[in-house]
């Protein structure tokens, strides 16, 4: 299967492609480009080893919120024939070494150079080439680029004054390192999105002390992570191909069919029964998608099930006031979070909630942190679950240069934009998994469909003998208008999180994603790919040419 790939088939080129990351997406490209097309394939990844967001993301309680039948690529039937695994949902020491064995039966660590970073990538109009310089000092030319660098992986680090000052330890939670015992210490966690939760669950049991520093009040529903047996697991391999087949066609494609019936459309006794149905059963998606098909798009069904959480949490928390500051008064609208217990955690001893809306963190002493109002919290470590710069994070960071020498950086100054989440207008041949205003699901089957799609624009492209492929400025731009009137129809926009860059301070709000689902992502693709890529450029002339 795996030819030596010694001979660059670009004129000139080092090599064909230069790949960059090493998560699910990077891996599945170079063995598509590398393998399939037979092309002469360079790749780099900043981390040690494969696994992208499972390798840098070793915080304790990692989890996937996917369930672990469909956080895999469809397309490797042995890899899913020989699948196992313990739950409902993955630990990221499952989902590591499911990646090290798919990197292994490929072969595909011959391709990484590991521990370097992409530090530039430049187009050069006159050779039709991207030239990659690298932390490591290489300099490479390639006809092709593809930037596997991940939408949730740029690291935020909030800039808290007087951090350097603290002499306990400090940890963010997508760099965390190994060997960190926090037994019976006293840990700040900073930050309560999708990471926050799943840290505090798990450490609330084993720390001496946790203090968690609050900044919104989420809504968060149980995640369900039960056993599930052999005879489970092989039901699932029996219905591999129906299974895929329903993922590949509906919206979140996290392998379940989505409601279709509007919230009101029922008897308020009908909504709270399959508002607790979902509740015990677990799982975010499935709470805000599967019990009815209107939660991000109507206000008053999403106020039901707000309500309903609220309820919850006033239920299970004991302290008034604790539950209080844990119930949100946003709208039920951002990418949903799940965990078991997570509320009850607040119930016990050795946890200490505070709210930093209401009194912001005002610096870091010695000893641990003090809030605006001079109280001090005494610290032994704080775990920063703060988040990514998501999306445009990495592309922002590093030097990237089209056409005319355009910075990325420049071109998305009024926030990022994709032509179909894997392109962009003056940036020829450069193919983006998971780019901006891509789709917004359970991310492997996208990224499987995102890499495909390209994998056949490339084999159309070195067919033809076309020196540059890319597409038109007017098609990114109306691919950017239909996720804005797409978004529009939602809810989203009016909630403040990741998914428009809300998160970060002075980052332009925008939208980021094709919020279509993944179905209707895979027609409107497909549409250009059977027109024969009629929204593209082919060997555009140069400006000077
Ligand atoms: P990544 O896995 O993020 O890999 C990107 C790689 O690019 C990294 O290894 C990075 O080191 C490398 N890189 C970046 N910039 C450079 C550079 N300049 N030079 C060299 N290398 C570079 N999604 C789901 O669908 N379901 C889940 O349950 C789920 N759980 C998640 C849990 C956590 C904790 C996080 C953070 C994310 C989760 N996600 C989940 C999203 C997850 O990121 C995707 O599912 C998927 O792993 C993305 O794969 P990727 O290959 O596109 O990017
Ligand atoms: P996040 O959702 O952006 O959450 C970051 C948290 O840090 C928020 O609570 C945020 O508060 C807080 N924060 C940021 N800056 C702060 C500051 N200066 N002061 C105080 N608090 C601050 O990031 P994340 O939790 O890492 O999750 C990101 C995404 O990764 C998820 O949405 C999901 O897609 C994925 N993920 C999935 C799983 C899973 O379940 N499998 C696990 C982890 C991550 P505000 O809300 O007020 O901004």
């Amino acid at each position: 299967m795996n030819q030596i790939d010694t001979i660059a088939r670009t004129p000139g080129a080092d090599f064909d492609a230069v790949v960059v990351g090493a998560g699910f997406g990077g891996l599945y490209a170079v063995h598509k480009l590398r393998d399939e097309l037979g092309l002469k394939v360079q790749a780099y990844d900043a981390a040690g080893d494969v696994g992208g967001t499972w390798y840098w993301n070793r915080y304790p309680g990692a989890l996937s919120d996917t369930e672990s039948f469909c956080y895999r690529y469809s397309f490797d039937k042995e890899g899913l024939a020989k699948a196992t695994w313990k739950n409902r949902y993955l630990t990221q020491p499952e989902i590591i070494a499911y990646l090290g064995d798919f990197a292994d039966r490929y072969d595909l660590r011959r391709s990484y150079r590991f521990d370097t970073r992409m530090t530039s990538a430049v187009f050069d109009e006159a050779t039709g080439l991207w030239k990659v310089a690298t932390d490591k000092g290489d300099t490479v030319t390639a006809k092709y680029l593809i930037t596997g660098l991940g939408l949730l992986s740029a690291i935020n680090k909030p800039p808290f004054k007087g951090v350097d000052r603290f002499k306990g330890q400090i940890h963010h939670t997508a760099a965390w390192p190994e060997g960190v015992d926090l037994r019976g210490k006293r840990v700040g966690v900073i930050g309560t999105g999708s990471t926050g939760v799943q840290v505090i669950i798990a450490l609330a049991p084993i720390v001496g002390h946790l203090t968690v520093f609050q900044r919104s009040a989420q809504y968060v529903v149980p995640i369900g992570n039960w056993p599930e047996d052999e005879a489970k697991i092989n039901e699932y391999k029996a219905n591999y191909d129906a299974i895929w087949d329903q993922i590949k066609g509906s919206a979140v494609a996290f392998g379940f069919g989505e409601s279709t019936v509007p919230a009101m459309s029922v008897p308020p006794g009908e909504r709270e029964r399959v508002f607790e149905q979902a509740w015990n059963k677990g799982g975010g998606f499935r709470f805000m998608f599967e019990t009815f098909g209107d939660i991000a798009t109507d206000r008053a069904a999403n106020d039901a099930i707000a309500d309903f959480i609220k309820r919850k949490i006033a239920q299970i928390v004991k302290d008034p006031e604790t539950a209080r500051r844990l119930t949100p008064t946003d709208l039920y609208a951002k990418r949903p979070l799940c965990g078991d217990n997570y509320y009850d955690v607040y119930n016990r001893n050795n946890v200490t909630l505070v709210d930093v809306r209401e009194d912001p963190i005002a610096e870091f002493t010695e000893t641990g942190i003090r809030l605006q109002s001079g109280q001090q919290h005494e610290l032994d470590v704080v775990v920063m679950a703060t988040g990514f710069d998501a999306v445009d994070g990495n592309y922002t960071r590093i030097d990237i240069r089209g056409r005319g020498g355009i910075p990325m950086k420049d071109k998305w100054k009024d926030g990022p934009k994709g032509y179909l989440g894997m392109m962009e207008a003056d940036f020829p041949n450069l193919f983006m998994i998971l780019g901006p205003n891509g789709p917004f699901t359970n991310l492997p089957p996208s990224i499987e469909t995102q890499v495909e799609w390209f994998s056949d624009a490339i084999a159309m492209a070195e067919q033809k003998g076309l020196r540059t492929i890319e597409p038109s400025q007017q098609a990114a731009d109306e691919w950017v208008r239909t996720c804005q009137t797409i978004a529009d129809m939602t809810l989203f926009p009016q909630a403040q999180s990741w998914i428009f860059g809300a998160n970060i301070p002075g980052k332009k709000n925008a939208v980021m994603f094709y919020l279509a689902g993944l179905g209707a992502y895979r027609s409107a693709i497909g549409a250009v790919r059977d027109s024969g890529y009629s929204t593209m450029i082919f060997d555009r002339e140069t400006e000077t040419a």
